[in-house]
């Protein structure tokens, strides 16, 4: 039988806010262990939690960005589990009044955008962190961190919309570029800053009810999410395969050996106990906070990608790569003023996201070497035929690497574009006279040889020469030739 996996996801976002959720310590990662802890985040009897508006903020702006719709009163819930990492033995949360519910995330699948639905956004706090065991001595030990414990997450839950695990991968693809979009989260899932849990079931394609659903967690990476997803699929269909039914279950995804671990079976689902916590007043929303939250949005990304497509005449990839994140967006549109856009975009897409790559490092680190206006410089020296495209490229490589005017790089080298047969035809010559093998290939039919040969007429030339016009003299120069024979 055919069976249709049906996918939800559980995405939370630590935020990148200066402080905690209910308290003043520092929401700071790296910081020596327990330090950055008071009264409020070790849940010590009697501290009362206020509640941090810059979090409820990004709140506000992210359920915007969505299209969700903002409660002007939601209530904060306690939410009781016992866990070492999570000393009030209640984590406050949002139940049943959450701050942003609804709401849509566009995504780029191929050439098609979809939208894939939300059932809320909501704020909580996150707990601390254990590390066990270790050994101390002779003994093993588990150690907790309570820095964490308080440091503003939101959680977005969406509709059980996904199908393959490849639009879970692209949807968290999305999510953090738009999170760091506004500003809200580094969203790096390797470090926890974006986190994801999947329900995953599968029923008869064609079906309507839904089949069972087991909960995977520990999804570490955009990568493991695809993978364990795709693992806990073949799972259940080996499972309904033999006769077997699922269980619901809360499973663990190892993404190094791509094995899955049952965590706790049905006998221990929980039971939170929720009820609205006490010492905290309503979250009341009122129009005018939210017609600032309007404000402080940014254009958001994919209507920005819509617009360089339409403003800028570029093809909708080229678009998408541009508003993969909002610096290098931002970035385009200084250089966009000085030189032709699709030039720009293809310099951007080829020779600067290159760069960054292998050096690992940002978009603002390439623009305090190489500012728009002198990149701008760069791309229309070619165009004007001032320079051939890989004198500005290496002109281009120095920049980035040292900073400089690359308008005096040229001055002080005499760069320019040869294209003068006077100039470029004893180069030609000496390329033949200095590589006789090549060359009677060449005239023995075997005309591949013949970029090898614009090869060397290039190195002479200092990457000076324009290569058409190298590639034209080299056939004539090498007729006659044979012709002479
Ligand atoms: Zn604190």
């Amino acid at each position: 039988m055919a069976y249709e996996a049906v996918i939800g996801l559980e995405c939370h976002i630590q935020l990148a806010t200066v402080s905690k959720m209910f308290c003043g310590c520092p929401a700071e990662f790296g910081a020596r262990p327990n330090s950055n802890v008071c009264p409020v985040c070790l849940g010590l009897p009697g501290a009362l939690p206020v509640t941090n508006r810059e979090a409820i903020d990004a709140a506000i702006r992210l359920g915007l960005a969505l299209g969700s719709t903002i409660r002007d009163v939601s209530v904060f819930a306690r939410k009781h589990y016992f866990y070492p990492d999570m000393p009030k033995n209640y984590q406050i949360t949002q139940y049943d009044r959450p701050l942003c519910e609804g709401g849509a995330l566009p995504v780029r699948i191929g050439d098609a955008t979809r939208s894939f639905a939300l059932i809320r956004v909501h704020a909580e706090e996150d707990t601390g962190k254990s590390f066990h065991p270790e050994r101390h001595g002779d003994r093993q030990v588990s150690r907790v961190d309570f820095n964490r414990a308080g440091v503003p997450l939101l959680e977005l839950v969406t509709q059980p919309v996904f199908r393959e695990p490849a639009e879970c991968a692209a949807f968290l693809t999305a999510l953090r570029r738009l999170v760091r979009w506004l500003g809200i989260s580094e969203g790096d899932m390797e470090k926890g800053h974006l986190r994801c849990d999947a329900n995953v079931s599968i029923r008869p394609a064609g079906t309507q009810a839904l089949g069972t659903k087991s909960e995977l967690k520990n999804l570490n990476s955009i990568k493991g999410v695809e993978k364990g997803i795709t693992a806990e699929i073949a799972r259940q269909e080996r499972v309904l395969a033999s006769g077997g039914t699922i269980e619901q279950a809360t499973l663990l995804y190892d993404a190094d050996h791509d094995k899955l671990a049952v965590m706790r079976s049905k006998e221990h689902a929980h039971d939170y106990r929720y009820f609205p916590e006490p010492d905290l007043p309503q979250l009341a929303v009122d129009a005018a906070w939210l017609a600032a939250a309007r404000e402080r949005l940014a254009e958001l990304p994919w209507t920005r990608a819509e617009r360089f497509a339409a403003e800028y005449g570029l093809p909708a990839y080229d678009a998408g790569v541009l508003c993969d994140q909002r610096e290098l967006a931002d970035y385009f549109e200084e250089v966009v003023k000085e030189a032709d856009p699709k030039k720009v975009s293809n310099w951007i897409m080829t020779e600067m996201l290159r760069h960054l790559k292998a050096t690992q490092r940002g978009v603002s680190d390439w623009a305090r070497n190489v500012p728009p206006h002198h990149f701008a410089f760069i791309i229309r020296s070619v165009e004007t035929a001032q320079a051939t495209a890989t004198s500005a490229k290496s002109v281009l490589d120095e920049v980035f690497a040292n900073g400089g005017d690359p308008a005096s790089i040229y001055a002080e080298r005499g760069i320019r574009a040869r294209s003068s047969s006077d100039e470029l035809l004893p180069l030609v010559r000496a390329a033949i006279e200095e590589n006789p093998g090549p060359v009677a290939q060449y005239l023995g039919g075997k005309t591949a040889t013949l970029g090898f040969l614009v090869g060397q007429v290039m190195k002479k030339s200092g990457g000076q020469a324009v290569p058409q016009t190298v590639k034209d003299l080299l056939e004539a120069e090498l007729a006659r030739r044979a012709a002479a024979r």
